[in-house]
C-alpha cells in the first residue's frame, strides 16, 4: 500500500468524499453521526483498484464472488434508522461483505459483532478493518441466519442481504428495545426495507423504502 493510498488523491480524496456527503444530506440524511462517519471512512480501500474512481459514486459496485458494495444512502439511511432509534451497544451485522458497512457501524456503535458466509471476502474485510485501525469489531465466519447467540442479546440488527422471511434466530437475539433493519423479498420479486423493534409486549414492525440487495443464502463458502 503507497503513502497516499489511504488518504486518497484526486477521485479518491478528502474533497471528494466530503462531496458524496453533501449529496447524502441533500438526499435526506440527517444523522450528523452517521454523515460524519462516511466523511471520514475512505471508500475507495473497500473496492477494487480499478474501479476506485468511482468509490465516491452513489452506487454499489462489485466486490467479486458476486457481491456487491451497498450503494452509500443505503448505508446511510440504515444506520441512521438504528441510531435514531435507541442505543447502539452491541450491533450485529449479517453479511460483512468487503466491510464498508461494517467500518461505519464501528464508529457509531460501542461494539460490532459481523457475520459473513464466504471466507475470502471476510479476510479481505479483516485486513482493511486493521488498516483503518479499527478495534471495535468481532467478525466470523458463518450463516448469518442462525445469528451469535454467545454474544447477544444485541440492541441493534442489521442485515445486508435479503431473507425471503425474517429469521427467527435474530428476532430471539434482540434485546428488549432492540432493533433491527432488514430487506425482506417479496413476492412480487421487489426487496421492501424493515424496521423491527422488540418491546415488552412483542414485535413492532413499520415498512421503509424498496431497496436491492443480494440474497442471504444459507451455509458457508
Ligand atoms: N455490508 C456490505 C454488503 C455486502 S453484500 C457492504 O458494506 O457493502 C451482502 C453480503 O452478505 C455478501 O458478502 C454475502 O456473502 C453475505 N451473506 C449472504 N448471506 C449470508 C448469510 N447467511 N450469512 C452471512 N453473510 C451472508
Amino acid at each position: 500500500m503507497k503513502k497516499n493510498d489511504l488518504a486518497g488523491i484526486g477521485m479518491t480524496s478528502q474533497r471528494t468524499r466530503s462531496r458524496l456527503v453533501s449529496r447524502l444530506r441533500d438526499k435526506g440524511i440527517k444523522e450528523e453521526s452517521v454523515l460524519a462517519a462516511i466523511d471520514s471512512t475512505p471508500r475507495h480501500i473497500f473496492i477494487d483498484e480499478a474501479m476506485a474512481h468511482r468509490a465516491y459514486e452513489d452506487t454499489a459496485l462489485p466486490i467479486g464472488m458476486g457481491q456487491t458494495i451497498s450503494q452509500p444512502y443505503i448505508v446511510a439511511r440504515m444506520t441512521e434508522i438504528l441510531v435514531d432509534s435507541g442505543i447502539m451497544g452491541n450491533v450485529l451485522e449479517i453479511g460483512t461483505g468487503c466491510g464498508y458497512q461494517t467500518s461505519i457501524l464501528s464508529k457509531v456503535s460501542f461494539q460490532v459483532y459481523t457475520i459473513e458466509r464466504i471466507a475470502v471476502l471476510q479476510s479481505r474485510a479483516v485486513e482493511r478493518f486493521k488498516q483503518l485501525g479499527l478495534q471495535n469489531i468481532t467478525y466470523k465466519h458463518g450463516d448469518g441466519f442462525k445469528g451469535w447467540s454467545e454474544h447477544a442479546p444485541f440492541d441493534a440488527i442489521i442485515v445486508t442481504a435479503a431473507p425471503d422471511n425474517i429469521p427467527q434466530a435474530l428476532v430471539e437475539q434482540l434485546s428488549i428495545g432492540g432493533r433491527m433493519v432488514i430487506p425482506v423479498s417479496q413476492t412480487n420479486g421487489e426487496q421492501q426495507l424493515f424496521l423491527l423493534e422488540k418491546t415488552e409486549q412483542g414485535m413492532t414492525e413499520i415498512g421503509m423504502e424498496s431497496v436491492k440487495f443480494v440474497p442471504l443464502l444459507s451455509g458457508t463458502l
